[in-house]
This record gives structure tokens, C-alpha cells and sequence, in this order.
């Protein structure tokens, strides 16, 4: 992916942009994920929150869970990221909101042990039958950039 990466919401009032690559991108196929999105998997982009820049619109803040919030525009509701209070640095970006999915590079298959039958996964990319561990998982530069930004939070 060349950053930045562009994105805008569903009534397009609201555009952002996306500053640098990703953390780590990976599928989930857990059942809670199927749920939540009413689709197969999950597809959970984490970037750095200073990372994602609103360039038209405004966000609303909707509390989702107990520490979680979805940032929606406050025009159509569609939920550009979620973020938890227990990490700060993060947000989790939906992936469905940018313009080119094409700048996606998956780096895992998490939950393939409830993938559905017709699903085939590339033999490239790493499958875990449950969650990760990200200190093995992730790139260097991804779990660098994140001790950065943890480090600049305090
Ligand atoms: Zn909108
Ligand atoms: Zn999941």
C-alpha cells in the first residue's frame, strides 16, 4: 500500500484519510465475528489512531461496550473505526469504508477452525485455528511503531 489511503462513509459527507500502512490487517472467523458483521469473517485493520485524519465531515462518538466506542459519521451513522480504552493507541478501521481494498496485504487467518467449508484460504499467508500472538505474528516495524506510540501516550 502507498499511503495515504482515502476513504469516505456511506452518504460520503464524511472523508478521511489514512496516513500510513496499517499495523497488521487479519480475517476472523470466529463465530462472534461472523455475528457482528452478519457476514463469513471479520476482516480487522488495526492502525494507529493518529493515523486516521478526517478530511470532510465529523465523527460522532457511540459508545458500543463498556470502554468501546464506534466513530460514525454523524450523517449516515456508518462506523469508520472502533476504539477501546484498554488500547489507547490503537483503532480498528473498517476496512469496507476505503477506496482501494486492493492496498490490503492480509498477514493472517485467525479462527480458521470455524471458517466456513467453502471458503478457501491462501496457503501463503498464515492460519491460526484460534487467536495469535502478535509479538511472533506481527512485523518488526508494526510492534515498533505501537511501543512508539505507547511510549508517547504517557
Ligand atoms: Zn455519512
Ligand atoms: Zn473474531
Amino acid at each position: 500500500m502507498v499511503p495515504p489511503v482515502h476513504g469516505y462513509c456511506k452518504c460520503g459527507d464524511l472523508r478521511f484519510e489514512l496516513k500510513d500502512e496499517p499495523l497488521f490487517v487479519h480475517t476472523c472467523h470466529c463465530l462472534d465475528c461472523k455475528r457482528k458483521t452478519g457476514s463469513s469473517f471479520g476482516l480487522t485493520c488495526i492502525v494507529l489512531q493518529g493515523d486516521i485524519v478526517i478530511t470532510q465531515g465529523t465523527l460522532r462518538k457511540t459508545k458500543i461496550a463498556s470502554g468501546k466506542v464506534a466513530h460514525q459519521c454523524s450523517s449516515c451513522f456508518t462506523t469508520i473505526h472502533r476504539t477501546s480504552r484498554a488500547f489507547p493507541a490503537i483503532a480498528w478501521l473498517q476496512t469496507g469504508c476505503l477506496d482501494d481494498l486492493r492496498c490490503l496485504k492480509i498477514g493472517a487467518h485467525t479462527w480458521v477452525k470455524r471458517k466456513d467449508d467453502w471458503l478457501q484460504l491462501p496457503e501463503d499467508v498464515p492460519q491460526f485455528k484460534e487467536g495469535y500472538d502478535r509479538n511472533g505474528t506481527w512485523p518488526a516495524s508494526s510492534l515498533s511503531r505501537l511501543a512508539k506510540n505507547f511510549k508517547g501516550a504517557t
